[in-house]
């Protein structure tokens, strides 16, 4: 006979299964039963202390509402570890190993879950989604740290972040710990370096056990330069041990490496069908709006004056690394600090005299000075410059223009084709291959653009 309790709890499958991950309902709740209802409350049966926190971690809001309105009415449910395994019990024997009541929120206002997990050490508090900028070549990563700092296990497992150094991988797997710690689930972070550490240093000391306990008991493990474990095959062996347990069991695992993982070779060969469960993101070099809009920030943060013409000079000078742009931001700071005096361009070529010579000779330009160079030299003004020719076609100082801008100043496509007139992105981008192409063939031409170049 089916008793009510069974009935009711079916009934909440049948619709718990429709609105979570087919993998999380075949692994924790396919095997439960419905044991004891009265009184308002659902005892639901579940195979181990495990599946009964992991539950009440991730899905408590979703079964209590699911059993409210199966029943009818405010119900709470109970989940109780039965000995013998949660299916196929019509009670569980002796006392049980976990019981712990789902309240509802009105009734509770800190419901259900384990006691809070320890804060982990060493996140870096400056490192938030709030204080990450995103522009258009990080947006996917964020986008998916964001959603797996929301969902953990839940949408793209492993998330994998990969980019050149000082690009904010970092920062995101800090920013993604913080968030789901705030959430009382229990994220790990850890370097490839601590990684190996730990495992070394539990097979000397004969510690494996609590290595185990240790990095199984993540919600969300994050290891970050991943590329350090290579050539160290033991560590890799406990890693993907550790990797596997974790994702078998639906928990979070995020990477960061300086490299895609097709060109990491250990990980090509053990774990390339994991990554296609699940999502790969690079971080491109942020685009001169974007690196402006960071020193802004950053400027902001600190509590300094940066005006708009000495964030883009700066801004200017660091194509690849956002580390390398806050450390002259950091100088240009100090000094002005130390001189007592605000921040100017003068100030700035004296804090960062590499603005002075070599390739960041041009730095120091603004797109206005670079536009009164070629309009000076083309003997037009930088009023016709700016605007369409009748004929819709641009024009050859235009086009010399778009080159300067986009390759001594950095511009993007877009900024440079509205300053000159309002140009789409691929007019931009033939004009620039037009001009490349001359200055390959055409020695008169290349010799113009010296001039002109020197000029500046
Ligand atoms: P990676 O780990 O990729 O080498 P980090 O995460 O250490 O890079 O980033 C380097 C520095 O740049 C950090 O101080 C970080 O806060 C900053 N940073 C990187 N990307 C961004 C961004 N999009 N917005 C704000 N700061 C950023
Ligand atoms: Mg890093």
């Amino acid at each position: 006979m089916i008793s009510p309790a069974q009935r009711i709890w079916s009934a909440c499958l049948g619709r718990l299964q429709l609105e979570i991950p087919r993998t999380s309902y075949d692994t924790w709740l396919k095997a439960t039963t419905g044991q004891i209802v009265e009184d308002g409350h659902l005892t639901v049966g579940v195979p181990t202390t495990f599946a009964a926190e992991w539950l009440e971690r991730r899905l408590a809001p979703a079964i209590q509402r699911v059993a409210s309105e199966v029943v009818g009415a405010e119900t709470r449910v109970i989940f109780l570890v039965a000995a013998g395994g949660g299916k196929g019990e019509e009670k569980p024997e002796g006392p049980p190993v976990s019981a712990r009541a789902l309240l509802p929120a009105a009734e509770d206002p800190s419901p259900v879950v384990a006691p809070a997990p320890p804060r982990q050490e060493g996140l870096n508090p400056r490192y938030s989604f709030s204080s990450f900028v995103v522009g258009e070549g990080n947006q996917l990563a964020y986008a998916a740290a964001a959603a797996v700092a929301q969902q953990p296990g839940e949408r793209y497992n492993p998330l994998f972040i990969y980019s050149g150094v000082g690009l904010g991988k970092t920062h995101l797997l800090h920013a993604i710990a913080s968030e789901v710690a705030g959430h009382s689930l229990r994220p790990l972070y850890v370097t490839s370096e601590q990684f190996t550490g730990d495992f070394i240093r539990s097979i000397r000391e004969r510690t494996q056990e609590e290595f185990r306990a240790r990095y199984r008991s993540a919600d969300v493990l994050l290891v970050d330069d991943i590329q350090f474990l290579e050539g160290k095959e033991q560590t890799q062996i406990g890693f993907f041990h550790t990797f596997n347990d974790l994702h078998n069991a639906n928990r979070q695992i995020v990477i960061a490496c300086d490299r895609a993982p097709s060109a990491v070779q250990f990980l090509e060969d053990r774990l390339r069908s994991r990554f296609q469960w699940g999502l790969v993101a690079d971080i491109q070099p942020p685009d001169v709006e974007t690196r402006t809009a960071i020193l802004h920030q950053k400027a902001e943060r600190a509590r300094v004056n940066l005006n708009s013409e000495v964030a883009q000079v700066i801004a200017r000078m660091h194509v690849t690394s956002i580390r390398e742009l806050e450390g002259s931001l950091n100088k240009v700071i100090a000094l002005a600090a130390f001189l007592g005096k605000a921040i100017t361009l003068d100030l700035v070529s004296t804090a960062l005299p590499a603005l002075a010579n070599g390739t960041h000779r041009y730095a120091l330009l603004t797109p206005e000075a670079t536009l009164g160079a070629v309009a000076r030299h083309y003997a037009t003004s930088v009023h016709d410059l700016c605007i369409r020719p009748r004929d819709r076609k641009t024009t050859e100082p235009q086009r010399v223009a778009m080159y300067l801008l986009t390759t001594l100043l950095n511009v993007s496509p877009e900024e440079t084709g509205r300053l000159l007139g309002d140009w789409n992105r691929r007019t931009v981008s033939n004009s620039l291959k037009a001009v490349r192409q001359r200055l390959q063939g055409d020695a008169a031409f290349k010799d113009t653009l010296d001039r002109l170049m020197e000029q500046m």
